[in-house]
């Protein structure tokens, strides 16, 4: 499978500083000609610096977007699911079902970059009830008419959402591509309920593959401008608000990559030792 990626453009970019500590000193890392990543010099996060504008950003998903998850949804909400069921998903499900023996309404899922919404098509069924905000029209309206979902065709923080009114907000593959990584986290925290959960899925810049691959690493593309490592995400969280529950990685070397015979030992090594190439993250609200 491979991962949605757009052709660099000449777009306004501008320097930031680094939104973990401050710090407006990097050293360069990889460079891949028409953009580069570099490294935070105080506290290693890697990003772009300088970046693009949000909305250059968010003018890269359109049709061509649509074509690409309407391909891949049905594979990437089966990945969303196994991610989900090893944090201990059914558990939290089985709770949150078990009050509405006491009157209590559905319980309340909102997928932060939803796509087309498959994930939240099989939720629903399974008696969630699911909002999901999309800033791709084409994606968010595909959901809507296809699935029947309730889709924002926005970003979280235009989508006048109701305070504290989600058990599960989760963003997979979101965060790393945002300008904004901890303005999302402060609106994300102001809608969950108290006793709710986040559920985040990024790229692990600690795998095998971001270590052994560098710049060649399947992540390392123009449309993320973020890559972190569990240490530096459970820091940003921690400071925003939240504090991990519990977290794993999976896949250790990508198919078709050589040595094939490295596949399965590699991935079994990866999950053991959280160097996995993707990580997931259950979070809550700092008490
Ligand atoms: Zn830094």
């Amino acid at each position: 499978m491979k991962t949605f990626a757009t052709i660099p453009k000449p777009e306004t970019s501008r320097p930031r500083e680094c939104i973990l500590c401050g710090s407006e000193r990097f050293a360069p890392l990889w460079n891949l000609e028409a953009f580069a990543f570099s490294r935070c010099s105080r506290c290693g996060l890697i990003q772009q610096n300088p970046q693009p504008d949000v909305e250059d950003v968010l003018a890269r998903y359109g049709e061509s977007y649509l074509d690409y998850e309407v391909e891949n949804h049905e594979a990437y909400a089966r990945l969303e699911r196994m991610a989900l069921a090893d944090l201990g998903f059914a558990e939290i499900e089985g709770r949150l079902m078990g009050r509405r023996e006491n009157g209590h309404p559905s319980p309340r899922f909102l997928d932060v970059g939803c796509a087309t919404g498959a994930l939240m098509a099989g939720l629903v069924a399974d008696g969630w009830s699911c909002v999901g905000v999309e800033p791709c029209e084409p994606a968010a309206r595909y959901g809507r008419e296809v699935f029947g979902l309730d889709i924002r065709s926005t970003v979280l923080e235009k989508a006048d959402l109701p305070t504290r009114s989600f058990d599960i907000v989760h963003a997979s593959h979101l965060i790393e591509h945002l300008n904004e990584p901890a303005r999302f986290l402060d609106v994300a925290e102001t809608l969950i309920a108290g006793d709710g959960y986040m559920i985040l899925t990024t790229p692990n810049a600690e795998g095998f593959q971001a270590r052994f691959l560098g710049a060649k690493w399947r992540s390392a593309i123009y449309d993320h401008l973020y890559l972190f490592s569990k240490a530096d995400l459970t820091q940003l969280l921690r400071k925003h608000g939240f504090e991990v529950l519990r977290s794993i990685t999976w896949g250790g070397w990508a198919a078709g990559l050589k040595p094939r015979a490295a596949k399965k030992p590699l991935d079994k090594l990866a999950k053991s030792l959280g160097w996995g190439d993707v990580m997931a993250l259950l979070c809550r609200l700092r008490p």
